[in-house]
Order: C-alpha cells, then structure tokens, then sequence
C-alpha cells in the first residue's frame, strides 16, 4: 500500500522510525527525494528529522534550522538537507534558498512546515504528518506520492 498511519509510542520510538526513514533515503534514486513533515509545534518533526540524520551517521539531535531555514548534513551517499520553514513569510522566499540547485539525483530534502511553501515547493516523494492529542503517542500517517516515494516507503516498513 502507499500509505500507513503509525502509533508512535515516545520519543525513543519516534527517533527509531527516524533511523528507519534514514536508512531507507541512503538507496540510490534517479531524482532527490522530498519528504514533507507536517504537525503542529512540538508534534515532534525536528525529533523524527534527529533520528534520520542518526540513521545515516550524524551523532546528537537535528540543530533546528528555524532562523536559517535551511541546514546541510553530508553523507558519501546523499546530501541531506533539513529545512524548517516556519518562519517564511512568503512562498517565493525559497526561491532565495537556492532550492533549486539543492534538488540533484544525490540529496534528500526533510522540510518542516512545507505548507509555508505551497506552490513553490517540488511535490513531496513522501508525504509525513504527526498528530498527537495528550501524552507522548504520536500518530505518524505516512503517504507516498510519487513510485521513488513508494519504495522509501516500503523499505521504511520492512
Ligand atoms: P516539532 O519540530 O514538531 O515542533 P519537536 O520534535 O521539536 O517538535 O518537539 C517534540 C517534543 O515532544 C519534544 O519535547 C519531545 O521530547 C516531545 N515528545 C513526547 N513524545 C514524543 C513522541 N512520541 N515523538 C516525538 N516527540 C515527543
Ligand atoms: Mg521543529
């Protein structure tokens, strides 16, 4: 299937579908791999984003990139690029981040906030929402929307 709803119990949990998430984005793919994350704040996005950069070699936590938007990880396989864009006034603000050039066969971008760049944003591969409602479980819906989306998905699984 191209989509699955995850109870997330805590947030050791949350950082192990990370590792999962990371692991699966380090396959060769014939274009970037986009993976939006949505959720409101503390729905736990930079903690899933931790544990994807833990999955392909980075120690500690995901520096959140709130004022810079945007933080590259270097990997020999892929380059990763986390984005938070909470702070984007305006769509056509990422256009000044160079998307463009960050958008190579050999990198994956996470974004948080990726409705603050609706329109301007390449359709995410993989589409992640986090709901929660009390206490630490977190529901994480999964979506794929594109065949690269797909197999990020189904290896995520395995
Ligand atoms: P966001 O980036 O969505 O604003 P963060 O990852 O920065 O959220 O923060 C999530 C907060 O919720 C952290 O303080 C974390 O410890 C807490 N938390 C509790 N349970 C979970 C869980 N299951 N998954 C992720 N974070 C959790
Ligand atoms: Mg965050």
């Amino acid at each position: 299937s191209n989509s699955t709803i995850l109870k997330v119990a805590d947030v050791q949990a949350m950082k192990a579908l990370g590792r999962a998430l990371g692991e699966a984005l380090l396959m060769p793919s014939r274009q970037a791999i986009v993976v939006a994350i949505r959720g409101d704040l503390g729905a736990g996005k930079t903690t899933l984003v931790g544990g994807v950069l833990n999955g392909v070699g980075f120690k500690g936590n995901a520096r959140s990139p709130t004022y810079t938007l945007i933080e590259p990880y270097e990997t020999p396989q892929r380059h990763f690029y986390h984005l938070d864009l909470y702070r984007l006034a305006d769509p056509r603000e990422v256009e000044a981040l160079g998307l463009r050039d960050l958008l190579t066969s050999d990198s994956a971008l996470l974004i948080e906030w990726p409705e603050r760049g609706e329109g301007v944003l390449p359709v995410a591969d993989l589409a992640i929402s986090i709901d929660y409602s009390a206490g630490d479980t977190r529901e994480v819906s999964l979506a794929a929307q594109t065949a690269a989306g797909e197999e990020v998905l189904r290896k995520v699984l395995e």
